[in-house]
């Protein structure tokens, strides 16, 4: 008999209560009723994005989020600052280029952190900078950016810091306001344990000033437009209804839960899937490891591109390779949204049976025993 289990950065696994809220009938969107379900959510997403802005959410993967906030801060020949550390701070670097912005990267090896000095240094050596854009969780390599860090760096600078929170909204702690990040990039098919479909982006005051003076071409992603829906407690074109019923059912349980209850359980997740690598002798890929995505190095001798195949096919355990040139390198586990203790231990027992069957011996339960003993610790 198989069973499915996911553990893989997005789509993640969505909780049964939540898609059954999206199977409730369509209703119209110009309705009171619509526009109640729509407002809700739009306030309890500010809980989440721990922000006092508005959080304006789009019908769109979280890739046209991350375009809106390029679309709408900058004009063609502005200059942005692009942390690049990876596949998704590249795409930052992607999005700038794609509207004529001038992109400053500072740009890093795969698996290394941003040092604050390095963007302090470039919004120095490039005065005029009206953006810079940096990852929360650089999903690619599973490292962490120091955002409270560079918040102090750039708010005392006329640019906007923009975070890509697609993957660590809701796992790795994220205080927006407290921090200083002006604009936060969600995505639904991650933490927030829905289904993919919706992008959502909080817009500070500082953020809106920038926008005023945008010039880059934008019509569906328009800022104001959003803005001025939201106002109005809509959205400028038809919302994608079911997954705002959708949502709704899964702020009932992160908001339940509490986001520092959900941080933690991401941090004891990710502490026990680092014991177990380290148990059975393997090393981790980041040098400044999220709680979103634990990035393992593939030991020598060891068909890397084999693990995620077997683990998916053999054992039902679906986890994500390396991306890029990290292909066969490494391999990524995210005990991420609807996960606990349980789905880490079962996902590393199909580890020890995958590494074993690759010629990597694993002595059956060591990984296991390593996570419980974190999990009891
Ligand atoms: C998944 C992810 C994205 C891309 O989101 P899409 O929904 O595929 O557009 C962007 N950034 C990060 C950090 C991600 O993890």
């Amino acid at each position: 008999m198989k069973k499915n289990l996911v553990l893989a950065p997005g789509p993640t696994q969505v909780p049964p209560e939540v898609l059954a809220a999206s199977a409730k009938p369509t209703i119209h969107h110009r309705t009171p009723q619509f526009e109640a379900i729509f407002a809700d959510t739009a306030e309890r997403l500010q809980r989440v994005f721990q922000t006092q802005s508005p959080v304006i959410t789009f019908a769109s993967s979280g890739t046209g989020s991350m375009e809106s906030s390029v679309v709408n801060l900058l004009s063609p020949g502005d200059t942005a600052i692009t942390i690049e550390g990876g596949k998704f701070g590249e795409r930052w670097g992607q999005l700038c280029e794609a509207y004529g912005v001038k992109r400053v990267p500072i740009t890093l090896e795969y698996g290394d952190v941003v040092d604050p000095a390095q963007v302090e240094e470039a919004l120095k050596a490039n005065p005029g900078t009206k953006a810079v854009y940096a990852t929360l969780c650089e999903t690619s390599t599973g490292v962490l950016s120091p955002i409270p860090a560079l918040g102090k760096i750039v708010s005392k600078t006329d640019a906007v810091l923009v975070v890509d929170a697609i993957s660590g909204l809701a796992a790795d702690e994220l205080r927006a306001d407290e921090w200083g990040v002006d604009v936060v990039i969600g995505g639904s098919q991650k933490a927030l344990m829905l289904p993919p479909g919706l992008a959502f982006c909080s817009i500070s005051e500082k953020a809106q000033a920038l926008m005023a003076s945008s010039k880059c071409p934008k019509y569906y992603f328009s800022w104001e437009k959003a803005l001025k829906a939201l106002a109005d407690k809509s959205t400028a074109f038809t919302p994608a209804v079911n997954l705002t019923y959708a949502l709704q059912a899964s702020l009932d349980m992160i908001l339940a839960e509490g986001m520092e209850s959900v941080w933690a359980r991401h941090a004891r997740l990710a502490s026990a899937l680092q014991a177990a690598i380290k148990a059975i002798g393997l090393a981790m890929f980041s040098k400044a490891p999220s709680n979103t995505v634990t990035a393992v190095k593939v030991p020598d001798g060891v068909d890397g591109g084999k693990i995620p195949k077997i683990m998916r096919d053999t054992h039902g355990v679906t986890i994500a390779g390396g991306q890029g040139s990290m292909k066969g390198k490494i391999f990524r586990f995210a005990a991420l949204g609807w996960c606990n203790e349980f789905d880490v231990t079962t996902a590393l027992s199909a580890l020890e049976l995958t590494l074993t069957e690759l010629g990597f011996q694993v002595a059956p339960g060591k990984a296991v025993g390593a996570a419980i003993a974190a999990f009891e610790g």
